[in-house]
């Protein structure tokens, strides 16, 4: 199984191995959103763009 970096509109970030249809659920009650590797949204260095970006 491939490993999904999941994020949740909370702020919440966790990386796991999951299925791919699977519905990952965040601590928080909501359901946690796949971040897609080498796509156009980077993570990698811009964390912190993203977390002030989602409030
Ligand atoms: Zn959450």
């Amino acid at each position: 199984m491939p490993i999904y970096h999941l994020r949740c509109d909370c702020g919440h970030e966790t990386e796991l191995r999951c299925k791919m249809d699977e519905v990952i659920k965040c601590p928080c009650g909501k359901e946690m959103q796949r971040v897609p590797a080498g796509g156009s949204f980077q993570l990698k260095g811009g964390g912190w763009y993203a977390d002030g970006y989602s409030r």
